[in-house]
C-alpha cells in the first residue's frame, strides 16, 4: 500500500483525538492525526478532574460506574506506554457552602455513601480554609495530567510519522464513496475530533452544538498541600509545583475564548473569602467546551457519508467520557458494534 495511505485520518488531537487514535493504533490501524497545535484547545485549559458526583443532590454523574474504571485503565496503559505521569488519584475535599449543603451531603451519605467519605482533615489543610459548614471527601477522584498526555502522545505520533501539524482545510477534502482523499493523503475513513470547532464542520454542523466557555486562574499558593483538590464556590486543583488551577465558570453559547475581567474579579473574591493562605495570580486562561444541551457525546459515522465520523460533544467531562467512548467508537468502526443509545449521533436526523 502507498505510504500516504491510512486506515483512518483523525482531525484534532485534544483528549478525544488522543484516546481515539491510541485505541485505533492498539487495534493495528494505520492512523494519521491532523492537528493545528492551537493553545486554545479545551483540553489544554481543562483542569483534568474526574469527579464521580455532581449537583445539589450529589448524584452520580452519567455512566460514571462504567466510564471511570475504563478511563483509569486506559490512562494507566498510556502512562506505561509513554513513560510519563498521566493519572493520579486526587480526592476532592468538598467544603460545604451552607448548612443546607452540609445536610444534603449528610443525607446522601446516610442513604448511599458511594464515592463519599467523612475523613478528618490534616491540620495544615483545616487551617488553610475558612470552612464553617464542614466538608465531605469525594473518593475516589482522579486527576489527568493533560499537558503530559497531549504532549507525549503527540511526540509518539511524530516518531511514527502519524502527525500532520496543520489546519485541516475542507477545500482539500474529496470524499469518494470508497475512499477519503485529503491533499496528498488517502484513507478508508476520516473521524473529526475538532472540539468546539466541530460546530463549523460542514458534514456535522446540524448536530446541536452549544459551546460553553470556561475560564481559570493559575495561582501560586505556597504551603498548600497539592495531593487534594479543594472545592467550594470554585475548585482549586493542583497544576504544577506550587501553582494551582482555580475555576471555573460555564457560559453557554459563548464562542469567545478570551479571558474576562469579570471572571477574574469574581474568582479572586471567592478565594479571598475562603483561602487563608497568601496567593499570587500568575496566569488567566480560557477556552470553549464542546458542549450540547443534552450533555451527551456525539459519537458515530455519518448516515450518508459512511466513511466520515465524529467523536466530539464531551462537554465538561472529556477526561472521564472520552477513553470509554473511544474504545466503543473503535469497535464500531472495525466491527460495526452498536454505540450507546444516548451517545450515538443516530439519535439525530442528519441530512446529507
Ligand atoms: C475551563 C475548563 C475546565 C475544564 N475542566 C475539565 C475537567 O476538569 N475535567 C474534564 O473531564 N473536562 C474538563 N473540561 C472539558 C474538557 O476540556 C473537554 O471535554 C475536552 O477537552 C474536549 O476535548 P476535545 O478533544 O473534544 O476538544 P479539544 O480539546 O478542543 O481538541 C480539539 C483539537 O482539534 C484541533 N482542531 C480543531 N479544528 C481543527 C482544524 N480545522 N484543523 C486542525 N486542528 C483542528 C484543536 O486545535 C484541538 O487541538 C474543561 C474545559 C474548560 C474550558
Amino acid at each position: 500500500m502507498h505510504s500516504n495511505h491510512y486506515d483512518i485520518i483523525i482531525v484534532g488531537q485534544g483528549v478525544c483525538g488522543t484516546v481515539l487514535s491510541s485505541a485505533l493504533i492498539l487495534q493495528g490501524q494505520k492512523v494519521l492525526v491532523i492537528d493545528d497545535g492551537s493553545n486554545k484547545a479545551a483540553s489544554k485549559i481543562a483542569s483534568g478532574v474526574i469527579n464521580p458526583v455532581t449537583g445539589r443532590r450529589i448524584v452520580k454523574t452519567w455512566q460514571i460506574d462504567t466510564v471511570m474504571p475504563s478511563a483509569v485503565r486506559i490512562y494507566q496503559e498510556l502512562e506505561k506506554k509513554l513513560g510519563t505521569r498521566i493519572i493520579k488519584q486526587c480526592n476532592i475535599i468538598n467544603f460545604h457552602a451552607s448548612e443546607q449543603m452540609q445536610k444534603a451531603f449528610e443525607d446522601r451519605i446516610a442513604e448511599d455513601s458511594t464515592y463519599l467519605s467523612r475523613q478528618p482533615l490534616p491540620n495544615t489543610i483545616a487551617a488553610a480554609f475558612e470552612a464553617p459548614f464542614g466538608h465531605t471527601v469525594i473518593d475516589p477522584c482522579w486527576l489527568i495530567h493533560l499537558e503530559n498526555l497531549l504532549h507525549d502522545w503527540r511526540q509518539y505520533l511524530i516518531e511514527k510519522n502519524a502527525l500532520l501539524q496543520d489546519v485541516f482545510d475542507f477545500k482539500k477534502l474529496d470524499n469518494k464513496a470508497d475512499q477519503i482523499i485529503y491533499d496528498k493523503y488517502t484513507a478508508n475513513k476520516i473521524v473529526f475530533c475538532e472540539g468546539a470547532k466541530g460546530e463549523d464542520n460542514p458534514y456535522f454542523k446540524q448536530l446541536p452544538f452549544a459551546p460553553n466557555k470556561g475560564e481559570a486562574l493559575l495561582v501560586k499558593i505556597a504551603g498548600l498541600d497539592n495531593s487534594y483538590i479543594y472545592k467550594k464556590a470554585v475548585s482549586i486543583v493542583p497544576w504544577k509545583d506550587a501553582v494551582f488551577w482555580v475555576g471555573s465558570n460555564y457560559e453557554w453559547n459563548n464562542n469567545n475564548d478570551d479571558p474576562s475581567l469579570a471572571f477574574k474579579e469574581k474568582t479572586t473574591a471567592a478565594l479571598n473569602e475562603w483561602l487563608q493562605l497568601p496567593y499570587q495570580v500568575v496566569d488567566h486562561i480560557a477556552a470553549v467546551r464542546p458542549a450540547n444541551i443534552q450533555r451527551r457525546p456525539f459519537v458515530g459515522m455519518h448516515p450518508t457519508f459512511k466513511n466520515m465520523g465524529i467523536f466530539n460533544g464531551m462537554g465538561t467531562k472529556g477526561c472521564s467520557l472520552a477513553p470509554y467512548f473511544a474504545e466503543q467508537m473503535t469497535e464500531h468502526i472495525l466491527h460495526q458494534t452498536p454505540i450507546d443509545n444516548e451517545a450515538t449521533i443516530d439519535r439525530f436526523h442528519i441530512l446529507a
